[in-house]
């Protein structure tokens, strides 16, 4: 009996043994299985996304990952936050501020803006200039009151362009402008510069997948969720809705500037906003866009509107200089695309190429 028992003890035992086993082996499974779902939110589920109008677009946020909703929180706040600092035309902004006064203090952002600004007018032999601003303001742009000058007008406020007149210290951040009624606009730069801020704050939330849209100024935080690349479309000016191409990106920003983007027609003619600093009027190049692919948001949306004011032919030079630190998309005005070859392997079209290539 006691053997029995015993062993009844025993059976007891094992059955209760066998039992925790089932229920640890049940319970480890379960755990597993949370785990593999958690993983599973991390990695692919959990996409949260955002969408609201600032710096005067539309802006659209993706997100993966728990922490998702934060992330979206912070780069939503931080996009705002940029919107004062650099509004032009409000006297309270910094920039509004400078423009007023001719002078004046530029804060953390300011001082980034400021050097990168400089830093692609010297590069680009002045075709990026931030000084346009005057000119932009007689165009009508900033106000949306449009008006074509006269060549007397243009004649006029061309000596207050070329920023080779701004004396800056990028330490103190301190600015001054040489002469009176000079202003200046980071309008060219602010968007790139707003989505890698933006990128910047996902990532501080531990973010390591998504993407950031600010009226088609795209910057993609790492790739999908699994590790495939983000696919950005390239619009078509040509055709609503349609595309030119899609690349695939991980970790890039994909800035595009074309003539289609912001212009006004008048007696049956187009004027667009991105002005050529040496004649003060609508770049004619010859191009309709250009899409700049850099890791660099900011260097990529100085650049796309500097290389639609150099035109193909100097731009493909200025590429094979500078290769391969950015790459891009050109369409020109005959339907032409022009591609560079780094980017043979992530962007698919089924149009005709024409590559640009490193050796002329
Ligand atoms: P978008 O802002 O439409 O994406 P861009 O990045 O090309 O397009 O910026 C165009 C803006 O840049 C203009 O609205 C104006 O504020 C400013 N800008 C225009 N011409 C120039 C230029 N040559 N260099 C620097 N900034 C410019
Ligand atoms: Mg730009």
């Amino acid at each position: 009996m006691r053997e029995t028992g015993k062993t009844k003890t025993n059976t007891g035992h094992r059955a209760r043994r066998r039992l925790s086993t089932a229920c640890a082996c049940a319970l480890w499974a379960l755990l597993c299985c949370l785990m593999m779902t958690t993983a599973c939110a991390a990695d692919a589920g959990e996409k949260a996304t955002r969408e609201f109008f600032a710096m005067d677009t539309y802006i659209s946020l993706s997100a993966y990952g728990p922490d998702a909703e934060a992330g979206l929180d912070a780069a939503e706040e931080e996009i705002h936050r940029l919107e004062a600092v650099l509004t032009t035309e409000s006297e309270d902004s910094e920039v509004g501020r400078l423009n007023a006064e001719g002078t004046g203090v530029l804060g953390e952002d300011g001082i980034a803006l400021m050097r990168k600004a400089l830093m692609v007018h010297d590069m680009t032999d002045g075709a990026f200039d931030i000084t346009v601003y005057p000119l932009m303001r007689l165009w009508g742009f900033p106000s949306k009151m449009y008006y074509v000058p006269t060549d007397e007008e243009i004649a006029e406020k061309l000596p207050l362009v070329g920023s080779e007149q701004i004396t800056f210290d990028e330490e103190s951040g301190e600015t001054a402008f040489s002469k009176t009624k000079m202003a200046i606009d980071f309008g060219g730069i602010a968007k790139g510069y707003a989505s890698a801020k933006a990128v910047q704050k996902l990532r501080e939330a531990g973010i390591s997948s998504a993407l950031v849209n600010l009226g088609g100024n795209v910057q993609a935080l790492g790739g999908k969720p699994g590790g495939k690349p983000f696919r950005v479309a390239i619009e078509n000016p040509e055709e609503d809705g349609a595309y030119l191409g899609i690349l695939a990106v991980t970790d890039l920003a994909v800035i595009t500037s074309g003539d289609y983007e912001r212009f006004f027609e008048k007696d049956g003619r187009i004027y667009h906003h991105i002005l050529d600093p040496a004649t003060g009027r609508p770049a004619e190049s010859g191009l309709h866009s250009v899409t700049v692919v850099c890791s660099d948001g900011v260097m990529a949306d100085a650049l796309s509107t500097a290389i639609f004011v150099m035109g193909e032919e100097k731009a493909a030079a200025f590429w094979r200089e500078n290769s391969p630190a950015f790459q891009m998309v050109l369409l020109a005005e005959d339907g032409t695309l022009f591609v560079t070859e780094g980017l043979k392997d992530i962007f698919e079209t089924d149009r005709e190429i024409t590559w640009i290539s490193t050796d002329a």
